[in-house]
């Protein structure tokens, strides 16, 4: 057990962040000035007005007893692509920027390249966003059944629920896209997810697509995007709905190609029905499909992530996204084996390594990042895309200089204020029913705090 006594620090949190990149919680114990109680043989570290330095301290001094570099130094962020941006803005040059992310942050080359590439494709494919623009989100907060590691706002609830759901949903719709139209605002993309999105019936799809046109297209508006993550709630129906609403990206999840993972996650559909789900999306003619697969699921091993990568790939997508497995709060994988993550340090980023040279050997390239906690190894998460087909939702909302409407529950609404170069949230409430019953108050959050501009 090591002991490490952080001096003049009452809150450990983002030190404890950098530390748990090292060792698993039950390897060590941090003491601070307020819980300084069998702290005698701790390594003290003292914190003299610069956060990075003590990081830095840190890190060294777990390198040493550990031997390990992680890659991602003494980031722990969520957002590194922004860091890298706003570090070329304000130092002037790619190369100062690089400089700064290994010296101050102590960044790998690979990792330090990999976002100063990643900002500078956002711009020259993205640009910046119009003032007037915005994100929208709409969320439907059903699945069929949970998946192991969801932490999101997932219900298997019944037909009655989902109908009274909706019209709260769609009063909130019709509230915005009028707000929008008042304050001449609009939105450069539009994104349902969830939860299942198609896991509504195609009628239902129909509604709330018919609605969200009514309220939110325009000329402006470059990519709509609707989560089909679920192969087992996609029908030709279903898909017809969503092409002849301008739907033009869809996400088909498969999370990986092998039946018994799937068994295992508790994800309810099977491999063949992602296949099928693939088809009929190519053959109802929706543009462009993006595919999630996650590395570090349940007994898997690099060999099996690769077979799913090259599954995937024979699929057709034109957008991949990795993610690596996370346990997090409220997931089931939290309360089954919270230390999950801590055993599988390596596995995932030679997944990752070994995705990246097949999806570059294919035509793919990255497009955005983000980073989670409590992920195995500390990894990313990231989508490649080919012939330049990036999403727009998804690199905006990791940006952050852009507005986010929310709509639905759990949703996040952040106002981007660009004089201060800051978002403010303004939350919907995530319990669905809740959601329900205070509608109208959910209204008044955005009234006052999002379209007051
Ligand atoms: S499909 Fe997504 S939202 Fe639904 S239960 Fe699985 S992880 Fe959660």
């Amino acid at each position: 057990m090591y002991g490490l006594k952080l001096e003049n620090i009452t809150n450990s949190n983002q030190y404890e962040e950098l530390v748990k990149l090292f060792l698993s919680p039950d390897q060590y114990r941090i003491f601070t000035d307020e819980e300084k109680e069998g702290s005698e043989n701790a390594e003290v570290f003292s914190f003299q007005g610069d956060k990075n330095q003590l990081k830095r301290e840190l890190y060294e001094y777990l390198r040493c007893i550990t031997g390990e570099s992680p890659k991602w130094g003494i980031l722990t962020g969520i957002r590194p692509v922004k860091l890298a941006g706003e570090l070329w803005r304000q130092l002037g040059s790619r190369e100062k920027a690089g400089h700064c992310l290994r010296e101050e942050y102590l960044l790998s080359e690979e990792k330090t390249e990999l976002i100063l590439d990643l900002y500078q494709y956002q711009q020259e494919q993205l640009g910046k966003p119009a003032p007037a623009s915005a994100g929208v989100y709409i969320g439907i907060p059903f699945c069929p059944t949970r998946c192991l590691y969801c932490s999101f706002t997932s219900n298997q609830s019944g037909p009655k629920q989902i109908e009274d759901y909706l019209s709260a949903l769609f009063h909130e719709i019709r509230f915005a896209g009028k707000a929008m139209k008042e304050e001449e605002s609009f939105a450069e993309s539009i994104y349902i997810g969830g939860g299942t999105p198609t896991s509504l019936t195609a009628k239902q799809l129909e509604d709330l697509l018919s609605l969200t046109q009514a309220s939110f297209a325009s000329s402006e508006l470059k990519e709509f995007t609707v989560e089909a993550g679920r192969p087992d709630t996609i029908t030709p129906e279903k898909l017809r709905v969503l092409k002849a609403f301008g739907v033009g990206r869809i996400s088909i999840n498969p999370q990986t190609m092998h039946q018994k993972t799937l068994d295992l996650i508790g994800r309810s559909h099977t491999v063949a029905q992602t296949r099928e789900a693939f088809d009929m999306a190519h053959k109802a003619g929706i543009p462009l499909i993006n595919a999630d697969l996650i590395a570090g699921l349940p007994e898997e091993t690099t060999e099996d992530f690769r077979q799913s990568l090259e599954a995937v790939l024979e699929l057709g997508a034109d957008n991949i996204t990795l993610h690596t497995l996370a346990v997090k709060r409220s997931s089931r994988l939290k309360e089954m084996d919270e230390n999950f993550h801590y055993r599988h340090p390596r596995l995932t980023e030679e997944m990752l390594g070994i995705a990246k040279d097949i999806l570059e050997r294919q035509g793919y390239r990255p497009y955005y990042l983000y980073r989670q906690k409590h992920t195995a190894g500390s990894t990313e998460n990231i989508g490649y895309c080919r012939r330049d087909r990036l999403s727009l939702y998804n690199t905006r909302i990791m940006e952050e200089a852009q507005s986010i409407l929310a709509l639905g529950a759990g949703g996040i609404s952040k106002v981007y204020y660009p004089k201060e170069n800051r978002l403010e949230r303004v939350p919907n409430v995530s319990n669905f029913e809740i959601y329900i019953e205070r509608i109208e108050e959910m209204l008044d959050r955005k009234r006052n705090n999002f379209f007051r501009r």
